[in-house]
């Protein structure tokens, strides 16, 4: 059985890459990131508790992309560059066939992103994997949700709902084929952190937050913060492929309240489109335009010809009485 000083030194500590943002990685009590000019930091921490965010013996490579992934995107969603992470990992055992996968999942998304691994905390419990990341962006310049502006049109990155779909059918709550369940499976279980459009993002879009709970609360919460109101257009949702055969009214469901989907929704002004559109364009990233800001609080919803329409939908809340 590996002891905790072997597991971390045979998964998770790695020479320090070319040009990291790191003085100091894992070894040492702490790790040194050089000081940045003229910058500010980034930081955001995402805990992902087995039973609770993932099935019971998830795939470890997919768990140990989606860990890292979560929290990049909340990077994404500021605008922010990616630096470096800490791991806080809680292991019922040492088990190197489980370490080994769990530990390239996770350090592959790291390396395709230059986010050097630079510390953490091993313990033996209930698996539970803990993410702090680092990053940084020029001052003034993060995407916060507070930033939303009457007039702004509202986007979206990416599909919606795809994940939903997949843990709908993976979690018998309805029957999906082989073939579909192989497309939308990825997208709950490996998501794609959208830190180049977040990056191309700033000086152009006003507000941003990441879809995690769906994008009824999450939209909810730049409305909130920013004091406005929005009406989006249900009929303009781009769902995921898989989710697109499917019936509507399941389709505008999932897409306004699925969750894990961990897309962009953002404001811009309506006179920036061009830019938004640039900005897609550059970072590879396909974008929709769903709706707009406006003056008066709450969320209107309405469908392609205008016309007002009625959902119920509560987005995820871990402390929510069902
Ligand atoms: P300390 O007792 O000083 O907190 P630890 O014994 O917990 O240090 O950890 C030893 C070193 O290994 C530290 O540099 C710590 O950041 C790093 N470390 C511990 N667990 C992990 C992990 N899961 N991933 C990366 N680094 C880790
Ligand atoms: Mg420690």
């Amino acid at each position: 059985m590996l002891s905790e000083f072997d597991l971390i030194a045979r998964f998770f500590t790695r020479p320090l890459r070319p040009g990291s943002a790191a003085a100091l990685g894992v070894g040492d009590d702490c790790a040194l990131l050089a000081p940045l000019t003229n910058r500010q930091l980034a930081i955001s921490t995402d805990m992902l508790v087995e039973g609770r965010h993932f099935f019971p013996g998830a795939d470890p490579r997919l768990l140990g992309h989606k860990s890292l992934a979560v929290n990049l995107s909340d990077l994404a969603a500021m605008g922010a560059r990616p630096l470096a992470f800490t791991l806080a990992l809680a292991l019922p055992a040492a088990d190197e066939a489980w370490l080994a996968p769990f530990a390239q999942g996770m350090l592959a998304l790291a390396d395709s992103l230059d986010c050097e691994l630079v510390g953490g905390d091993t313990t033996k419990g209930p698996l539970t994997v803990s993410i702090t990341v680092f990053g940084e962006l020029p001052p003034g310049m993060a995407l916060r949700r507070a930033a939303a502006r009457p007039g702004d049109d509202i986007w979206v990155s990416g599909t919606l709902g795809d994940a939903r779909l997949a843990l709908a059918a993976l979690s018998g709550e309805m029957a999906l084929d082989g073939e579909s369940l192989d497309v939308a499976a990825p997208r709950l279980h490996a998501p794609t952190p959208r830190v180049a459009l977040g990056l191309a993002l700033r000086g152009v879009a006003h507000a941003a937050i990441d879809i995690s709970d769906g994008l009824v609360g999450d939209l909810g919460h730049i409305l909130k913060q920013s004091g406005v109101g929005a009406t989006v257009d249900v009929d303009a949702l781009p769902a995921g492929p898989i989710l697109a055969c499917q019936r509507p009214e399941l389709q505008r469901a999932y897409c306004m309240a699925g969750g894990d989907d961990y897309e962009l929704c953002f404001t811009a002004s309506s006179d920036r489109r061009d830019d938004v559109l640039a900005a897609a364009q550059a970072s590879a990233t396909p974008v929709t335009r769903i709706g707009v800001i406006e003056t008066a609080t709450g969320l209107r919803l309405v469908d392609a010809a205008g016309k007002p329409c009625s959902l119920s939908l509560t987005s995820f809340d871990h402390f929510a009485t069902p």
